[in-house]
């Protein structure tokens, strides 16, 4: 399957995005009963997986998009935009962070440095993929979907330059 100019193959299935997505949700489920979470997904790669995810939970939320931006093409710039930042609306909240995938968790990293000035009560990362061998720590992820190597995806909400958000499945570039 080619996305642009690149060939990619099937890497997650669309079942097993959904039993990830399930599993995620029962966890949250328990540790946040009876609570009223600020659900903050963060633009644009995790439209998708935010979605399937807050129609599993349980409790009472409340959902607050925000955008930060790292990525060009394949590879991180390195250097973090806020585009939609976070607001005083996290002050005082149990904030839950859903995240497409930490990768090096530059990204990450910034955005619990800016949530963190308009003091929420709690602060949770809840990431569908995490590539730990990019991953240089700083903090958390409370919720990760599954692990994953180091290799370039795309699909469900992840994007080449733009391209391959609507893919069903998870693809993996092919070497
Ligand atoms: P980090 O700052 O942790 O290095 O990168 C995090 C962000 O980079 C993610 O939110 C995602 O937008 C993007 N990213 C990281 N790895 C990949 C990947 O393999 N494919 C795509 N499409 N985006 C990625
Ligand atoms: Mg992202």
């Amino acid at each position: 399957m080619k996305v642009k100019d690149k060939e990619f193959e099937v890497y997650i299935t669309e079942a097993e995005l959904a039993e990830v997505v399930e599993q995620l949700a029962a966890r949250i489920n328990v540790d946040y009963a009876g609570k009223h979470p600020l659900i903050c997904p963060v633009l644009t790669g995790s439209f998708i997986f935010s979605a399937d995810l807050v129609r599993k939970l349980a409790m009472k939320c409340e959902v607050e998009f925000v955008k930060y931006t790292s990525y060009e093409g394949m590879h991180s710039t390195g250097k973090v935009q806020a585009q939609l930042p976070f607001t005083t609306k996290v002050k005082g909240r149990d904030i839950i962070i859903v995240e497409d995938i930490v990768d090096s968790g530059i990204s990450m990293n910034y955005m619990l440095h800016e949530l963190a000035k308009f003091e929420p009560a709690s602060v949770k990362v809840c990431s569908l993929l995490l590539k730990p061998g990019c991953f240089k720590g700083g903090f958390k992820v409370d919720y990760v979907g599954k692990e994953i190597g180091n290799d370039f995806i795309v699909g469900y909400g992840l994007d080449y330059d733009g391209e391959g958000r609507m893919l069903k499945e998870i693809y993996r570039i092919k070497s």
